[in-house]
């Protein structure tokens, strides 16, 4: 059968999208170049691991592995529910929060409604909202790589239907402060959902001027977080929601019935108890960019502070940093270039141990000083 133009196999939406490209993983970077030591620094994850208490609470639940997983994730919604004072009814379990924001992206929206965010902010809201043909207005970042939320708020139009904040935001690590953002909410009209993606919260409730999203308690915002970054459960698949009950039991219908898997609420639960291990995971990345920064001034290197668990440092071309990150590559370091965040001239370094900051620093030094 020949092709109806028309009518496409693949709608337009979809042939157009660029697929998310993640960071290399340890083993590609071993085949490929093979180098003596490997510090992943390229992906915002927890290099100190997770939780010891982990290993024993999948075990146990692997008791149950013949079972469908619980739905609606009881326990740990109820454990969720409690540190954060409110009601087990206003929390969604998700398979990260990757998945929360495509499952926000597929029930919110009506043909030709758009959506706002930034030109460069987490990329995998923009994977999202192209699945589903959503139009984004990628507001530019002011000079100093920060949300322009006066900009945002100026591109509202009648077709707006959410705005999507990651504060802190990734790349750049910056955020949103308190004024900015409780000026945002008095303009935002409540028929817009606010999505204040929170994926760095554990590293940034402690800065003075981070407005905590639920604090304010709105009807028409909904807080993200995840287990991913700093709870080292990348790999397990857990990310969570918080809003009023109308925006849950929306989303509860679209969401696929049994993520997380059973494995998967175990592990987020036993790493939600650890608060030992969380303070450390906190520590190492607050000693780590203190350290960072210091090398960084000590080399001429111009940077941004962050307030979570990465930092981005800004070349003066993009040519220098894709030089520079496949010099470091080859050496045995994973960083993330990223252009595909909109950024193409920076590169974002997680926060390692103490061992990957030195392996970092060493290698910078070599390709510094033979470029
Ligand atoms: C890492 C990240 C996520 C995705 O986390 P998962 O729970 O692993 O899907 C979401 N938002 C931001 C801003 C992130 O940096």
């Amino acid at each position: 059968m020949s092709e109806n133009t028309s009518h496409p196999l693949v709608p337009k939406n979809i042939e157009q999208l660029n697929r998310y490209i993640a960071g290399k993983t340890i083993a590609e970077v071993k085949e490929a170049y093979n180098p003596a030591k490997i510090a992943k620094l390229a992906s915002n994850e927890n290099r100190l691991g997770c939780s010891p208490k982990v290993e024993s609470a999948i075990l146990e639940a692997f008791k149950e592995i013949q079972d469908y997983p619980d739905p609606i994730a009881r326990k740990l919604r109820a454990a969720i529910a409690q540190k954060n004072g409110v009601k087990e009814s206003e929390v969604i379990l998700t398979s990260g929060s990757e998945s929360l924001l495509s499952m926000l992206c597929r029930t919110f929206f009506l043909n030709k409604q758009n959506a706002i965010t930034a030109n460069a902010t987490f990329v995998g809201f923009f994977v999202q909202a192209g699945v589903r043909g959503i139009h984004l207005k990628k507001i530019p970042l002011t000079d100093d790589y920060r949300f322009d939320v006066k900009a945002m708020v100026n591109a509202i139009d009648d077709q707006t239907k959410m705005i999507y904040l990651a504060n802190p935001n990734n790349p750049t690590g910056t955020y949103i402060n308190k004024k900015e953002y409780e000026w945002l909410l008095e303009q935002v009209p409540e028929h817009i959902l606010i999505v204040a993606d929170e994926a760095y919260y554990e590293f940034a409730e402690s800065v003075e001027d981070y407005p905590k999203a639920l604090e304010y308690d709105n009807d028409n915002v909904i807080v993200l977080r995840t287990f991913s970054k700093a709870y080292g459960l990348a790999g397990f698949r857990v990310g969570y929601g918080i809003a009023k009950e109308e925006i849950i039991n929306n989303l509860l219908k679209t969401k696929l019935t049994f993520e997380p898997t059973t494995l998967a609420q175990a592990a987020a639960l036993a790493a939600y108890k650890d608060d030992e291990f969380l303070n450390k995971s906190i520590k190492v990345v607050n000693d780590g960019k203190e350290r960072l920064y210091r090398f960084f001034d000590e080399h001429n290197v111009s940077y941004k502070k962050s307030i979570s668990n990465s930092v981005m440092m800004i070349l003066p071309t993009e040519e220098e940093a894709i030089s520079f990150t496949q010099k470091m590559l080859e050496l045995g370091v994973i960083l993330r270039r990223i252009n595909a965040f909109g950024l193409p001239a920076c590169v974002r370094i997680t926060i390692g141990i103490e061992e990957e900051m030195d392996h970092f620093e060493e290698c910078f030094k070599k390709v510094m000083t033979n470029s």
